[in-house]
């Protein structure tokens, strides 16, 4: 027998071609890997975690984690986690926990998300999946074969999505109560015009009440038509169909109407109702939307003097660098902590349906706020509850100076 013939001899050479063989598909397995975006790496497990070290990591790490495969250390990684999180239930939070069992080989398939801060202080998000590699004669494991793929652009989106779905909840279940609450606030007006127009009609009325009746009939009507033109304003605000129509405008002149208009209101809940315009006497006249301005002051001040009991309501204005501010402030109810952050959002109210005590739609704010904006301005408050509100907002200043 020839010895290239003999058993042993082509029992070596075969071993020795499937070693070949299996570096050369071991390699072309790592290619298959980066070119599906993944890096392959193989982790010898070392005393304790941290302490083991990385072999055979594939050149994509550079671009995932910034870090040559000679620079990824176990150690390294270690510190760069921030959060774990397992896809299998039988892999424990704890990462001690879930190592002692993939050495003892309770666990065969390792799967985790995992927050990373890179050394150059990137935030990744990645997914690591790995199968333990186990010695034959201990039956335990040694190591781990795995792949690191980037998932940051795709948890980026499911994050974007479930912030649009609470969004489009939250605007749902916002919407749902505005329709319940308008209803309520249309039916109290019409019953008023309704009930009192009947009235009206009946023989033997005195002249004094049919008076009354006319004045409540007038009330209701106008509150019916501010609530209608709410909605269609807000409508129109979604639509972003609403534009400006500046003009020249007597800004004191504005503020006196403004007074005159809430001074009855004021007077009825025995409010100290007062304004403070600079330079009063003189006629300051600025270019902006008129009628915008006008309705973002009342809007404010409507809510100023609705939620005020006792004490004072002010406004005023005055000019701040190339801004003129405005203020309405009140020492009324204030607005609790939890609702601020919603305050200025289309239909959100303080109270809910359930309890409500006070008129209203929810648009006031957002109208103005959008008015606001659109004049080239913003809108901001501070508010206490039980002690009072400031709502303050600024437009910029037009002005000439007349006389
Ligand atoms: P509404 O028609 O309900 O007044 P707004 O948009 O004007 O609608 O105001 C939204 C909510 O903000 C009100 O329902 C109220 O809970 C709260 N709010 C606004 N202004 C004040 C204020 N000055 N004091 C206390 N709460 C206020």
């Amino acid at each position: 027998m020839r010895p290239e013939t003999s058993p042993d001899y082509l029992n070596n050479r075969f071993a020795k071609e499937v070693e070949e063989q299996f570096n050369i598909s071991g390699d072309i397995f790592c290619q298959a890997i980066e070119n599906a975006d993944g890096v392959p790496y193989q982790l010898i497990f070392g005393t304790g975690i941290g302490e083991g070290y990385f072999l055979n990591v594939g050149y994509g790490i550079k671009q995932l984690f910034g870090l040559t495969p000679g620079e990824f250390t176990e150690k390294l990684f270690q510190q760069m986690i921030e959060v774990i999180i397992p896809l299998n239930e039988d892999i424990p939070h704890d990462p001690v926990e879930s190592r002692e069992k993939i050495i003892s080989g309770e666990i065969q398939k390792y799967k985790a998300e995992i927050l990373v801060t890179t050394p150059g202080g990137e935030k990744k998000w990645i997914r690591d999946s790995s199968i333990p590699v186990i010695d034959d004669k201990t039956g335990k494991a040694t190591g781990l074969l795995g792949i690191f793929f980037d998932i940051s652009e795709h948890k980026q989106t499911l994050l974007q999505l479930e912030k649009a779905m609470e969004r489009a909840t939250e605007s749902d279940r916002l919407k749902t109560s505005f329709l319940n609450n308008l209803s309520h606030e249309i039916r109290t007006p019409l019953n008023a015009i309704v009930g009192f127009s009947t009235l009206l009609g009946e023989p033997g009325q005195v002249p004094g009440s049919r008076m009354e009746f006319m004045d409540i009939i007038t009330h209701s009507s106008d509150h019916l038509l501010e609530i209608v033109d709410d909605v269609v304003e807000i409508s129109k605000i979604e639509a972003k169909i609403v534009r400006l129509i500046k003009k020249e405008v007597n800004l004191n002149q504005m503020l006196q109407r403004v007074y005159d208009r809430f001074k009855p209101a004021a007077d009825e809940k025995n409010i100290l109702f007062r304004y403070d315009a600079p330079m009063k006497e003189k006629e300051i006249i600025i270019t902006t939307d008129g009628y915008k301005l006008f309705q973002s002051l009342t809007n404010l001040l409507s809510n100023a003097i609705k939620f005020t009991f006792e004490g004072k309501v002010e406004f005023g204005y005055s000019i701040k660098e190339d801004k003129i501010e405005f203020y309405v402030s009140d020492t009324g109810i204030g607005i609790g902590m939890e609702h601020q952050p919603n305050i200025l959002k289309p239909f959100y109210q303080a109270e809910s349906s359930s309890t409500k005590r006070y008129e209203g739609t929810g648009l006031g704010l957002s109208i103005a706020k959008a008015y606001i904006e659109l004049l080239g301005g913003k809108i901001w408050f501070n508010s206490e509850p039980g002690e009072g509100s400031v709502f303050c907002f600024n437009i910029p200043d037009t002005r000439q100076m007349n006389g």
